[in-house]
């Protein structure tokens, strides 16, 4: 008895303290000056309604750019998004729903987190599968981080991690900097207005080293005790990267059910899991090797090596070629399959290494810039359409599709294997990729110029599919639909 009657009393204390945990962190001394800020942005943005919510809704439509990944180099696409996060503070659960395209085509994008586990939901097929990639974080593909209220509340949880990094004038006011580091996140730097106390930018790091993505926060306003921009515009190595169309956040709590996994889909097949660098001899000299996302493919050619496939890590995957075939080759002619940023990652190494770049002429610029070097005309070769080399072993072949004006397609008629990028790959253990009006037009392709491939490797998968496969595929088309259920779906 007494024993409960005094674990009571600590738990009202607790209580106490989680009601006034703003004010006891600072208590005892004078706040630091990081401190202040904080406090100040934090009240600024609804205080402890903020710092209590139970769950937060963002629900938005947007255009995003693709700058260098558009499917002419030398112009910069758009695209039409609409998405709704929806968090769960108190249980640590976020749900993604994402709509890329419009009425006139689209797909859809599902991910969750339910404290523990992250899931991919695929709608079309009726499936749901485990991935280990997921957290928290980034199961919202980082998209509340264009919401200003969520990265004020993001500081202070991590409030211990931040650091104050002077004033700064922007937009002719005086702004904070504060930097923090979270778990799972990048480090960012919010700026504040000194004047408003509300968050006006945002910095954090891009993959490409030297290259920021800024978030710019406007047009505040206050809804159910909360403050938010509802206008947020992104650049990404100072190129227009999103901006929002409309925004609605929503703070009244959202049901139980709203993250639970849809009842009756099956377990997705099975993913090949690539997390370790592996090679593999697929033909008479012919190598593929490659983890996670980027995989290269190497072809003996006598006294050198000829590859394709330009992720970044070209030269640890080109090391442990070497050592699997036990041949020391230099690396002396590259295929740079088209020019999008992260199929130019490797770029840099392809130039160090000394190899001869096999493009297209209206690629180079972008090849060239990230090289990270001067390279002479004479480091490139350019092909026009189709292209064959060293006595018949390689043939270019270039094949204009909806992903890019320019996709090199590598292909070996010794071994009749074919390497491609973003166009024909899987990375499930079993059964075949869907079948899409590119893949059909490529087949007529290969029939009129008489080309048997039987065996196809891909940039971004370690699986080999065989010619089977390919006609396997061709036949299995999919047809999107958005799920009844999603609230996005019916405002399309
Ligand atoms: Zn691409």
């Amino acid at each position: 008895m007494k024993k409960q009657h005094i674990s009571k009393k600590w738990s009202i204390l607790a209580l106490l303290l989680t009601l006034t945990q703003a004010t006891v962190a600072f208590a005892g001394s004078q706040p630091s000056q990081i401190e202040q800020v904080i406090k100040n942005t934090v009240s600024a943005y609804g205080g402890n309604h903020l710092l209590n919510l139970k769950s937060l809704a963002l629900e938005e439509k947007y255009i995003g750019f693709s700058d260098g990944q558009s499917t002419d180099p030398d112009e910069v696409d758009k695209g039409d998004y609409h998405v709704k996060v929806a968090v769960d503070f108190k249980n640590g659960r976020k749900d993604f729903r994402w709509i890329r395209g419009n009425k006139a085509s689209y797909s859809i994008m599902h991910q969750l987190y339910n404290g523990n586990t992250g899931y991919r939901i695929d709608h079309d097929a009726k499936t749901k599968s485990q991935s280990s990639g997921l957290n928290f974080a980034n199961v919202d593909r980082r998209h509340l981080y264009s919401l200003d209220a969520f990265l004020v509340k993001l500081m202070h949880e991590n409030g211990t991690s931040a650091k104050y990094d002077g004033e700064i004038n922007l937009y002719g006011d005086r702004h904070h900097q504060v930097s923090f580091q979270a778990e799972g996140y990048p480090e960012m730097t919010l700026y504040i207005d000194q004047k408003t106390n509300l968050v006006t930018k945002m910095k954090r790091a891009h993959w490409v080293p030297g290259q920021f993505y800024y978030y710019h926060y406007s047009l505040p306003e206050k809804a159910q005790h909360i403050q938010y921009a509802t206008d947020t515009y992104v650049t990404r190595n100072g190129q227009p990267y999103s901006v929002t169309v409309s925004r609605r956040v929503q703070v009244k709590d959202l049901p139980d059910s709203y993250f639970d996994l849809p009842e009756n889909y099956n377990d997705a097949p099975e993913s090949l899991d690539f997390s370790e660098m592996s090679v593999q001899q697929i033909a008479e000299n012919t190598y593929l090797a490659g983890k996670g996302w980027g995989f290269s493919i190497f072809v003996d050619v006598g006294s050198y090596f000829v590859a394709a496939g330009g992720y970044d890590g070209l030269t640890e995957r080109y090391k442990a070629m070497k050592a699997f075939a036990g041949l020391d080759k230099p690396l002396k002619y590259f295929v740079v399959s088209h020019h999008h940023t992260d199929h130019l990652g490797g770029m840099a190494e392809v130039a160090k290494l000394g190899a001869n770049f096999i493009t297209v002429g209206e690629h180079i610029a972008r090849i060239r810039e990230m090289a990270e070097t001067d390279l002479p005309d004479g480091r490139f070769i350019t092909i026009d359409k189709q292209s064959n080399f060293f006595d018949g072993v390689l043939r270019v072949i270039d094949f204009p599709n909806g992903h890019s004006t320019h996709n090199l397609m590598s292909y070996f008629p010794a071994s009749q294997v074919l390497f491609s990028a973003d166009f024909y790959i899987t990375r499930q253990k079993e059964g075949v990729p869907y079948g899409h009006s590119g893949l059909q037009k490529f087949k007529k392709l290969l029939v009129a110029e008489d080309i048997q491939v039987e065996l196809f490797a891909a940039a971004h998968s370690g699986r080999v599919l065989t010619a089977d496969d390919f006609e396997k595929s061709l036949k299995k088309t999919r047809e999107s639909n958005c799920p009844q259920y999603w609230e996005i779906c019916t405002a399309m």
